[in-house]
């Protein structure tokens, strides 16, 4: 193995330390320490912060990963990945979400969240082959966004979002026919010109998702333009159907005035989503019941405790975190928010984060001068974006060598077209001054 570099960003090695005695920091399991090959035959995400939160039937199933892969050292798979890079060259382009494993991100192209990386793609349109260090969904964008002719390869077929999955398009299909019970035809304008809900779906959900919103008149958003698009809805609706996130939604349009009162949940277990037809006649904005198992771990307890032991610090969470814990923060913002606000102190300053830690290990690395921290003082990754492990980006790298294409991500063209539409309308949103 190779010695460590001082300051070293990687949970991976965090939980080696854990896991071997030397090191007394806490880990939410030390299954993390196994491979997730060993659990991919599992129902669930496997260790790490979403491990309680079932893979959906007709998920995506990942085969056998070949031995030679599994088997390998740290120091060979590096080797292997450097190498397969080289000979793809230009044909490649690797992108490394910023909650993915430091093993796996020090071999990306580009590294940014989601939407950012979507985005990326598009500079490399000679790259055959776009390989998506994320999840599921992200592969998904990254095909909607892309060239008919690229390949867009997802790692590890696992590697899902629990919160994308919790938003499952024959419920929300079936949601959209209880609200025309309740509203009427929902595509029909009132004396105001509004309809009685637009749909807006977060960019963590399925092209499914996204192709449904597309359909009905609604609008994608990221945790960095959710006013925006939330703005872009009431100027056409009545009241915003927003899924998965409860709490990006919740916290976004609390900020914008919304009473929590008109806020009902929509939990597509229960008839009308567990409200009455006068609730939600009154409803603003309906909440689907949907999380991120990562960010719903960050309690207002840790932020006291922060506060406690670090007089003066300064605590950003994102706005995926429960609604208590954003309010009892000093600021809230996405994954880009939270790197300016760190990158723009300009006196060595306390951070308290509330985000996934892989992330916020690495803006400690990267920003030695001030002391930059997790709010959730156990090591526990996300546990679908844990599933990307070096030797899954080996193996495919190694395959487009060989000339194969394995893990494709494709979305349908019915379901495309609309999904398109839906993503267009946000990067046409401008935020209320800006377009005025
Ligand atoms: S951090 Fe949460 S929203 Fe992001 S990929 Fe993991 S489970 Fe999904």
């Amino acid at each position: 193995m190779s010695s460590l570099p001082l300051l070293d960003p990687s949970v991976d090695h965090a939980l080696q330390l854990i896991v071997t005695g030397v090191s007394t920091e806490e880990t939410c399991t030390t299954d993390l320490a196994a491979g997730p090959w060993d659990f991919d035959t599992r129902p669930g995400y496997g260790p790490g912060s979403s491990m309680g939160d079932v893979i959906p039937t007709g998920a995506p199933h990942q085969g056998a990963l070949p031995a030679a892969y599994r088997d390998a050292s740290e120091d060979e798979l590096e080797d292997r990945i450097r190498a397969a890079k080289q000979t793809l060259g230009d044909r490649v382009v690797v992108l490394g979400h910023f909650y993915q494993r430091e093993e796996v991100v020090r071999h990306a192209d580009y590294v940014g969240d989601s939407f950012q990386l979507a985005q990326a793609a598009l500079d490399r349109p000679e790259a055959e082959a776009i390989v998506f260090c994320g999840v599921h969904f992200m592969a998904e964008t990254a095909d909607l966004l892309s060239s008919p002719d690229q390949a867009v390869i997802l790692p590890n077929l696992a590697a899902g979002c629990s919160m994308a999955d919790m938003a499952d398009i024959d419920q929300v299909e079936d949601c959209w026919e209880q609200l025309a019970d309740i509203y009427g035809p929902l595509d029909e304008q009132d004396a105001d010109g509004l309809v009685p809900v637009v749909p807006v779906t977060y960019m963590n959900s399925s092209a499914a998702i996204k192709g449904f919103v597309g359909r009905h008149g609604g609008i994608v958003c990221t945790s960095s333009n959710a006013k925006t698009v939330l703005e872009w809805a009431f100027a056409r609706g009545r009241r915003v159907l927003f899924f998965p996130d409860q709490h990006l939604g919740r916290n976004t349009a609390k900020a914008m005035g919304v009473p929590l009162e008109r806020m009902p949940l929509w939990n597509p277990r229960k008839a009308l989503g567990g409200s009455t037809p006068a609730e939600l006649e009154d409803a603003r904005v309906l909440l689907w019941h949907g999380f991120c198992s990562v960010h719903r771990r960050f309690t207002t307890a840790q932020i006291e405790q922060a506060r406690i032991e670090h007089p003066g610090v300064r605590v950003i969470v994102h706005p995926e975190c429960p609604m208590e814990v954003v309010d009892a923060a000093d600021e809230a913002g996405s994954t880009a928010y939270i790197r300016r606000a760190i990158e723009e102190a300009t006196e060595p300053t306390t951070f308290a984060i509330g985000t996934e830690i892989n992330l916020v290990r690495r803006l400690a690395a990267q920003h030695p001068q001030h002391e930059i921290f997790c709010l959730d003082p156990v090591v526990c990754p996300c546990s679908t974006m844990y599933r990307i492990h070096p030797g899954y980006l080996a193996w495919v790298l190694e395959e487009l060598v060989a000339g194969r294409t394995v893990n494709r991500i494709s979305v349908a063209a019915d379901v495309a077209e609309p999904a398109r539409v839906a993503l267009e309308r946000m990067l046409a949103a401008k935020p209320e001054a800006a377009s005025a």
